[in-house]
């Protein structure tokens, strides 16, 4: 008895401990609370657009304001810069020269969705359908048959941008998209699931009534009037117009219990809304500048003027080198040389169903906390970026002292698939930079499941980043 006893002593101080993060809780209020805010947000805004909208309205209300407005910058000035409405770049001025560099937390606001088509509108065995063409990893079966609404924006040749957003409120139609009929779908089922709904497939039912009789198109027609008569636009605003499909289920607490959040498009914008209350939260100015980014782009490889590829964070950085005035040759480098990140997107988390492509040991759980990647990529670690072990320890030891719960795992088995994010992106600038998000079941479907307790700890954990 007494060995084992001295054993157990000696497993308690030697092993590392995986635990249930729930149980180490004393109080679920703050955890709840903070939740039920998440999903006002998640039902605010399911675009990247709708995203910077509502983020900048929470940022103004707590002092942050456009870097134009300033003539120069100190500690403590709130500053931010939104790019072409779809991501948007926020610093809060720290105390340390900034030549030291910054901490930043980044995540994305572009989620897996179906785009419509620049000529989507067409009419067929008379109903009117919209021709999309998805965007981001997506099961395309898992697109059928489910409630979707219609956000974005069309933008007429004399600049005027109609806002549109059909399938939200309880008083609008929502639309979906068919699929077949068990009873004659032999051959369908036969077909691998991959090819089971084909891309040219997912059109947008959304009419039935003819405009008038012995009028061909006239489905067509009607539909195109409504749309003329709501927004003052004929089909060829069509063609200037970025129109997303999503999902028009709501962000709900899900579980008997309540510990877990299901809703449409968490990867990544659990991981912009944690990052960004936790910014909002800073009430002492930092010593390092603190600096959040909401990136677009990032589920079709962040190319583009929106994505982190592009340089206009480096200009925003620039911009706040030449208002602190102290700008000189090479100083941006030296700045992103020195700067630390956080790349904050959502880990794949354990699905007891589907174990089979995890690998227990270094699999992310929900529950456990706010999960780290080291590196992703695939295979041999093809195109992954791989952080620091110093710092690992670095961010280790800030999670530790602030009680942060953390796990560090890899995005599924070794041979089994892979994936990437932004890290790279700022890792090739020279920063250290680790992967550090939520994990996430059904990562990608139109419903996505997460943790409370991870939330809440990705929150806390951004803003110990940043305090430290
Ligand atoms: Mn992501
Ligand atoms: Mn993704």
């Amino acid at each position: 008895m007494a060995e084992n006893k001295e054993a157990e002593m000696l497993k308690e101080k030697l092993f590392h401990k995986k635990e249930n993060g729930w149980n180490t809780v004393k109080n679920k209020e703050d955890i709840f609370r903070y939740a039920k805010g998440y999903i006002e947000f998640m039902n605010a805004a399911k675009t990247e657009r709708e995203i910077v909208k509502q983020s900048k309205k929470m940022a103004e209300d707590r002092g942050f304001k456009d870097i134009k407005e300033f003539e120069t910058l100190k500690p403590g000035d709130k500053v931010y810069h939104i790019n072409r409405d779809k991501s948007m770049y926020l610093a809060i001025i720290g105390k340390e020269e900034i030549e030291k560099g910054v901490n930043i937390v980044g995540a994305h606001a572009d989620s897996p969705r179906l785009d419509l088509k620049p000529n989507p509108l067409y009419e067929d065995g008379e109903f009117a359908y919209l021709k999309t063409h998805y965007y981001g990893g997506i099961k395309k079966y898992q697109w059928t048959t489910i409630p979707l609404s219609i956000h974005g924006v069309i933008v007429k040749t004399n600049g005027e941008k109609i806002e549109v957003n059909i399938g939200e409120e309880e008083s609008d139609p929502i639309f979906t998209i068919t699929d077949l009929l068990p009873h004659l779908a032999q051959d369908q089922m036969e077909k691998k699931l991959k090819n089971g709904i084909d891309g040219e497939d997912l059109n947008l039912l959304i009419g039935s009534i003819p405009y008038a009789e012995n009028v061909p198109e006239a489905v067509k027609l009607n539909v195109l009037n409504l749309l003329n008569q709501k927004y003052g636009i004929t089909e060829i605003d069509l063609l200037s117009s970025e129109l997303e499909l999503v999902p028009a289920m709501k962000a709900r607490s899900m579980g008997l219990d309540e510990s877990m959040v299901v809703a449409y498009g968490q990867d990544d914008k659990i991981c912009v809304y944690t990052e960004l209350t936790a910014l909002l939260d800073i009430k002492e100015t930092p010593n390092r500048t603190a600096v959040c980014i909401i990136s677009d782009k990032e589920e079709i490889g962040s190319m583009g003027n929106t994505g982190m590829e592009s340089h206009v964070f480096d200009t925003f950085m620039s911009e706040i080198l030449n208002k602190l005035g102290v700008n000189k040759p090479n100083l941006l480098e030296k700045v992103f040389c020195n700067s630390k990140m956080l790349s904050a997107d959502v880990d794949a988390g354990f699905d007891p169903i589907y174990a089979s492509v995890s690998e227990r040991n270094n699999a992310s759980y929900l529950g456990r906390g706010i999960g780290l990647n080291k590196y992703t990529g695939a295979r041999g670690k093809s195109g992954a970026s791989d952080a620091n072990a110093e710092f690992v320890a670095e961010i280790r030891k800030i999670f530790e002292e602030n009680d942060i719960r953390y796990q560090i795992s890899e995005l599924g088995k070794v041979d089994v698939g892979g994936g990437g994010t932004i890290a790279y992106i700022l890792a090739n600038k020279g920063m250290d930079v680790i992967d550090c998000g939520v994990p996430v079941l059904s990562m990608h479907a139109p419903y996505e499941v997460t943790s409370k307790f991870d939330l809440y700890e990705a929150y806390r954990g951004y803003s110990a980043f940043w305090k430290n």
